[in-house]
């Protein structure tokens, strides 16, 4: 199966003019890589974006966990689907962390997404002070946080897991890094509760990425930071 490659632009570029740049500069990349590449913009540039680039696939950074109804400001699911998105990434930690999102809520958005017929990319992922804690330590959080986000859905079929440590998340800079090996060990250990595709996140850029690719449990990257650059997402297009 093709590696799965996704940019989470989070609040990055702040216009749309920009967005479209960059994808212009990423496009003959991605038409040349071998892996699947997914583009998760601001959700207010999918449309545009979807329209100029048909040939792109998008994603949504988030979505709500109601279909429709009195909530000022959200976006479902099915609103995302019809401006293009096909793949949508639930519980990322910056969700749960600066919005406050409960696992029981990322386990709703996740149902919703996957009964809208699109891929849930549900991201998981240890804080600091487990992981000094140690392997088991980390892994019995990773367990407990899995069971309670994918509680009572049965079709995994469309659901990808993104582990990310949270405190590897954009810390390049600090030096502060999960290793491949210890990122592809978790990934095995995922597998082994949940048998679908993992993807790995936390301060991927081109130097590294082929380094996280080469281990064949890790089916993909999720890559913030290093999304908003053509230079450096090229570079990880070419890794895969
Ligand atoms: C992310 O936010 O999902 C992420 C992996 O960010 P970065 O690549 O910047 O660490």
């Amino acid at each position: 199966m093709k590696k799965l490659i996704v940019a989470n632009w989070k609040l990055h570029p702040k216009t749309i003019g920009a967005g479209q740049s960059l994808l212009k500069d990423l496009s003959p990349a991605v038409r040349r890589s071998r892996a699947q590449v997914v583009f998760c913009p601001p959700s207010p540039y999918l449309a545009v974006l979807k329209e100029k680039f048909p040939k792109l696939t998008f994603g949504a950074q988030d979505a709500f966990y109601a279909e429709e109804g009195p909530y000022t400001g959200a976006v479902g699911p099915e609103e995302m689907k019809s401006v293009g998105a096909r793949f949508v990434i639930v519980g990322h930690s910056e969700r749960r962390s600066k919005f406050k999102e409960t696992d029981a809520e990322v386990n709703k958005k996740a149902k919703l997404v996957l009964k809208e017929g699109m891929t849930a990319i549900l991201c998981i992922g240890e804080p600091l002070e487990v992981r000094k804690k140690g392997i088991a330590a980390s892994q019995k959080f990773i367990a407990q946080q899995l069971k309670k986000d994918i509680k009572n859905i049965s079709n995994i079929s469309k659901l990808v897991i993104a582990y990310e440590p949270i405190w590897a998340i954009s810390t390049s800079d600090s030096g502060l890094m999960e290793t491949p090996e210890d990122a592809a060990a978790m990934i095995r250990f995922i597998k082994k509760l949940k048998r679908t595709r993992v993807l790995y996140g936390g301060s991927v850029d081109m130097k590294n990425a082929g380094e996280f690719l080469a281990y064949k449990d890790i089916d993909g990257l999720l890559v913030g930071r290093a999304s908003l650059s053509a230079k450096e997402f090229g570079g990880i297009l070419r890794s895969a």
